[in-house]
């Protein structure tokens, strides 16, 4: 096989084989096919796009390019989920905790945050002694034992993605449905879960910016996850405005404690029991979905949500007490953000709120940037709510960075007119 044929093909909109798929990953992760011939595929791909059978085998192909994480010894279904990022989606934190509560097996390997979206390990960190690299052994246990484990990557999960992924970062080839759909989905099925719920963000402050191209994505997925053998539902959510109020790492563990004593926002409660319920029902747990909703309703509000965060917290050798505490998890030093008109919120841009955060330092720019732990931002307002003129907008919680820069982005990302405006948080499923 030659890699001239396969990028002649698909410069000629032809499909290509299982065979040719797995040849080019595999020789391109062993550093065989060089650089200039793999972007020149990308670029072709990017124009004639890969049918569904080309993305699966793309995906089995990254996914093959390194270790899977066998979940078989822990009895019982293991579920997972993974969202393809947004501003203050803190859902993990809550989701995880809740379900295993009810018995669910949650086992989870977790990114960091990249630019203005956040990740679940940055968030976890926040809390003094948390461990995020734990061995696989060690990993499996504890989902043996208590029922949960959050920790990052472990091993060596899917290199092709990575090396890809960066290649497709400089070449302009990143917002390729298939590719996207594949690389998601090459991690996801290296991480051993039986059944994923996909929480495909739609919006300004998310990856796809249509409900239409969130339909392609989500349906794209769940069919690849299909045809490797996993339970999958997708849903579509809104990103038209931050989930929740808080965005930052510590203020995000914070409302994920709120939430988890039933004192969560509205918006963050929606989206976690419904992926929740999905889930409940795929780990057989529950027959109908809305009992399973009452059950997730009950578990957060009667504690014992709560207590199994506790649990997971102090099996991974996390600060038990910031969880009773969890003021301790924030900086002092605080900043007001003010209305500078009356009438009622129409927008929210999501995008800009998350730049906000990372220029306080909640998140990074490049790969290789430090975060605050301690910074970000408590959004008072969300979209339809009246305010005044001078009514505070925002707390920015800061050390002495990116004030002025935050402030603005704030102001300029919400719109304040005079129409009541609703908006559709749970959009589709797609199973
Ligand atoms: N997230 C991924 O993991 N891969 C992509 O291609 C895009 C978002």
């Amino acid at each position: 096989m030659h890699m001239i044929d396969i990028i002649t093909k698909k410069r000629d909109g032809l499909t290509l084989s299982k065979e040719e798929i797995s040849y080019l990953i595999q020789q391109y992760t062993k550093g065989n096919i060089p650089d200039y011939q793999m972007s020149a595929f990308l670029m072709a791909t990017y124009f004639n796009q890969m049918n569904d059978e080309e993305a699966t085998y793309l995906a089995l192909a990254m996914r093959d390019s390194g270790d899977s994480i066998d979940l078989s010894s822990i009895p019982g279904v293991k579920v997972d989920k993974h969202s393809t990022g947004g501003v203050g989606d803190k859902v993990t934190l809550i989701l995880g905790p809740l379900l295993a509560s009810l018995g669910v097996k949650f086992a989870k390997m977790s990114g960091r945050g990249l630019g203005h979206t956040g990740g679940t390990i940055d968030k976890l960190e926040s809390i003094p002694g948390y461990q995020v690299e734990i061995k696989v052994e060690d990993f499996i246990k504890q989902v043996q034992h208590i029922g949960i484990a959050i920790v990052g990557q472990s091993g060596d999960v899917a290199p092709a993605d990575k090396k890809l992924y960066a290649l497709r970062d400089v070449t302009a080839t990143v917002d390729v449905i298939p590719l996207i759909a594949s690389s998601i989905m090459s991690k996801k099925l290296a991480s051993g879960a039986d059944a994923i719920v996909l929480d495909v963000k739609v919006g300004h402050g998310a990856f796809m910016k249509t409900e239409e191209e969130a339909v392609k994505l989500a349906t794209l997925m769940v069919e690849i996850g299909r045809l490797a053998g996993k339970k999958m539902t997708a849903i579509l959510t809104g990103m038209d405005e931050p989930l929740g109020h808080k965005i930052g790492n510590g203020l995000e563990v914070y409302e994920a404690i709120e939430t988890l004593h039933g004192k969560g926002p509205k918006d963050l409660v929606e989206v976690t029991v419904e992926i929740g319920a999905h889930l409940l029902i795929d780990a057989k747990l529950e027959i109908d979905f809305d009992i399973a909703k009452k059950k997730l309703y009950q578990a957060l509000n009667d504690g014992s949500a709560f207590n199994k965060f506790v649990e997971l917290v102090k099996a991974q050798g996390g600060d038990v007490d910031v969880l009773y505490h969890p003021e301790k998890l924030l900086t002092h030093q605080l900043v007001h953000v003010l209305a500078e008109k009356e009438g009622y919120i129409m927008d929210i841009n999501a995008l800009d709120i998350g730049k906000a955060a990372m220029r306080l330092g909640a998140g990074r720019e490049t790969k290789e940037d430090q975060v605050l732990l301690d910074v970000g931002l408590d959004l008072h307002k969300k979209i339809g709510d009246y305010v005044k003129k001078g009514d505070c907008l925002a707390t920015l919680y800061v050390r002495d960075k990116g004030i002025h820069e935050a402030k603005q982005l704030i102001l300029n990302a919400i719109t304040i007119g005079s129409e009541k405006k609703a908006i559709t948080l749970i959009k589709k499923t797609i199973k």
